[in-house]
């Protein structure tokens, strides 16, 4: 299913190994975002958010350790994978120190990058609630892995933005998420997405999983601040 695949973005200038990226990656079943430079990559996360980013330390322009140190100071929390050059073994501190999440000296071979990228995507994936496959609500089970929810005899189809919308709240149970974060992270602030786009899959939801949609115990609003998903032990 396409609506499942991960995206790496891939920040680097030499063009030899961005095609080898981009191959080796998409091949694996993930989606690339290529950009040449720091400003480049800067311009395409004001609109969309990776599962992960390769970044490579020398870059024309900005380094990949400046844009490493950026990126976390604007708490965009994607796990970064630094790719640097053998004969720099500071490097690798200095790209831990900044925030980066690990590094692969190059060259390197395509199986131990993949093999780094999985055991990332493992490590983070808590945070951005992938491993969420089941949710209990009061006397709803919301089934994600398998898109529907089952209250008593009746069952609901959820659709996979629903499922995308649930899994994100549920990564962030019982703490506020705002509007924007939603159009952010879920939408990927798609065009036509408006504030309003989020509320109406949030009252469609309240229908599916809410005992009361009128009067969510679940699916909660927080006025002037957007929605929480509250769960109760
Ligand atoms: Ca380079």
């Amino acid at each position: 299913m396409s609506f499942n695949k991960q995206t790496i973005m891939i920040v680097e200038d030499e063009p030899s190994l961005i095609f080898t990226l981009r191959d080796t990656l998409e091949i694996e079943g993930y989606r690339t975002i290529v950009a040449e430079d720091a400003g480049k990559a800067l311009e395409i996360l004001k609109t969309r958010t990776p599962d992960l980013m390769i970044l490579d330390v020398m870059l024309p322009g900005k380094s990949g350790f400046e844009l490493c140190k950026e990126l976390r100071e604007m708490k965009l929390t994607f796990p970064i994978l630094m790719l640097t050059a053998k004969d720099q073994e500071a490097d690798k501190v200095t790209g831990l120190n900044l925030g980066a999440d690990d590094y692969i000296t190059k060259p390197f071979g395509v199986k131990e990058l993949l093999a780094r990228i999985k055991a990332i995507l493992r490590r983070t994936e808590n945070q951005y609630g992938r491993h969420i496959s089941r949710l209990h609500l009061g006397d709803a089970i919301l089934d994600l892995d398998n898109a529907v929810v089952r209250r008593n005899e009746s069952e609901n189809v959820l659709t996979t933005r629903e499922v995308e919308l649930l899994r994100y709240l549920a990564a962030r149970a019982n703490k506020p998420v705002s509007r924007k974060a939603l159009l952010q992270e879920v939408w990927r602030y798609e065009h036509s997405t408006t504030t309003r786009t989020v509320d109406v899959h949030i009252s469609k939801l309240r229908f599916k999983m809410e005992p009361k949609p009128e009067e969510p115990r679940y699916l909660v609003t927080l006025h002037g601040v957007g929605y929480m998903l509250k769960i109760t032990p």
